[in-house]
């Protein structure tokens, strides 16, 4: 892409209304664009690493065995009237009505509509387990919106529905999560961590939010400091259980089983939540199998949620430096960044253009900044947007045959020739 004909609106003043680096880095980046409180227009370059943080989301929710489904955003009220929620929810659900006078509303989350697919299509036993995932735009009226997509009202989420036979079957789909969610975060070199949490409106007896550590998250958490070395492999819920997290509000200082010199205390930023909550909308949504013994059973459940927009700003939070944002690989808008130091020689041209259609041809998806404005402003802009790699040709790379190439993450320099710059990238 060359940035001549991109679109990423970058900005040298720190905007106002931002309190936080991901906010400001956002906005300065030209990543996103404030339509209204809460509510985002997500611009090209912001678009490109929200899909890559949800492509990467889906292959582990694919890995774990869970089939995805695209449900709809405006849900009818009827559902949540047999759940019960539809009062219980509160003034953050946003409600319509339709030209007919029916009640609709924005959907916050999906629980009832996947446990009405599930009543209608599946009867027996046999068919469990499911699981059901859907990455899907959810509205919350939330009171104070703030630090830009980190809360808006507005917001991309993952939301897995598991249903089993059993409550044995229903721990191992939570296991199941649990594992593909430190695999996910781990992809995107955040160490999350799962603490033990209330469980809010949707209720239920087993629960964790995972948490990346971030002074300015929004919940305090404590935790033993072996989670900061957690590994998948041997994460099993038996092993969280004797491991300890816990939120502010559920840390009891006279009840912590962590010896001082262990416990930390961080702030932390909630990017996802896993629930068992048994048959609490099987039963009242008729989510009833045939079991074994030919008996009718309602299905165990459980409900698993990635805040994928908030995780662009929990990157950012974890992945920047005072000159911009630092973007792991996995979700970088672009691996490379071409700067032409000088569009008007020719020579330095030809050798840029040259090099760019190379790494098209290898694959490499690059930003090719050919755009007639100053060097100074041209490396702002590149460290601005945090692409992980930068090749830098100038008038001086006529003569030497050599292109500087600097790691954004490390920012290490190195001076290569042509071919081996290209070797460096691929
Ligand atoms: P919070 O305590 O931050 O309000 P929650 O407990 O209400 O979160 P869940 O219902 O568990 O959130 O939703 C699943 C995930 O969706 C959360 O872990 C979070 O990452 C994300 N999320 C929730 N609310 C918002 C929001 N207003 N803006 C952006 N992401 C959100
Ligand atoms: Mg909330």
């Amino acid at each position: 892409m060359r940035s001549s004909v991109f679109f990423y609106p970058t900005l040298r003043e720190t905007p106002q209304e931002a309190q936080i680096a991901s906010h400001r880095l956002m906005l300065r980046s030209g990543m996103i664009s404030q339509v209204t409180s809460g509510i985002y227009t997500w611009l090209p370059l912001g678009l490109k690493v929200l899909r890559n943080i949800s492509q990467i989301v889906r292959e582990e929710q694919d890995r774990a065995g869970s089939l995805e489904v695209l449900m709809p955003t405006i849900q009818p009220a009827e559902l949540w009237e047999k759940s019960g929620r539809y009062h219980d929810y509160g003034k953050e659900m946003l409600r319509i009505i339709d030209r007919h006078e029916r009640e609709m509303l924005y959907g916050p989350t999906a629980e009832e509509v996947i446990t009405d697919i599930f009543a209608r299509f599946i009867k027996s036993y046999r068919d469990l387990p499911k699981r059901f995932y859907n990455i899907q735009w959810k509205f919350r009226d939330e009171i104070r919106p703030r630090f830009g997509i980190m809360r808006g009202r507005e917001f991309l989420m993952k939301d897995n529905y598991s249903f089993d036979l059993s409550i044995e079957g229903a721990k191992a789909s939570y296991q199941a999560m649990l594992e593909a969610y430190v695999k996910t975060f781990a992809r995107m070199d955040l160490t999350a961590i799962p603490v033990r949490a209330s469980s809010g409106a949707i209720g239920g007896n087993l629960s964790h939010e995972f948490q990346i550590l971030a002074e300015t998250g929004e919940s305090e958490i404590f935790y033993d400091v072996d989670y900061e070395s957690l590994d998948v492999n041997t994460l099993t819920l038996d092993r969280l259980q004797t491991l300890y997290a816990a939120s502010d509000e559920l840390h009891d200082p006279k009840n912590c089983p962590v010896p001082k010199e262990k416990l930390k205390t961080a702030r932390g930023i909630e990017v996802g939540h896993v629930f068992y909550f048994g048959t609490k909308y099987s039963v009242p949504l008729g989510a009833f199998v045939m079991g074994p013994d030919g008996k009718q059973v309602p299905v165990e459940m459980g409900s698993y949620g990635i805040g994928i927009s908030r995780l662009v700003g929990a990157i950012i939070e974890a992945h920047h430096d005072e000159d911009g944002i630092k973007w792991p690989e996995s979700v970088a808008p672009f691996k490379v960044g071409l700067l032409n130091l000088k569009i008007k020689d020719e020579a330095c041209n030809k050798l840029c253009d040259d090099l760019y259609g190379k790494l098209l041809q290898a694959g490499v998806d690059v930003l090719y900044d050919d755009r007639d404005m100053g060097t100074g402003a041209k490396f702002a802009d590149m460290d601005l947007i945090g692409l992980p790699w930068q090749i830098i040709i100038g008038p001086r790379s006529v003569s030497s045959g050599q292109c500087e190439v600097k790691n954004r993450r490390t920012g290490e320099k190195l001076e290569l020739s042509f071919e081996d710059a290209l070797k460096k990238v691929v």
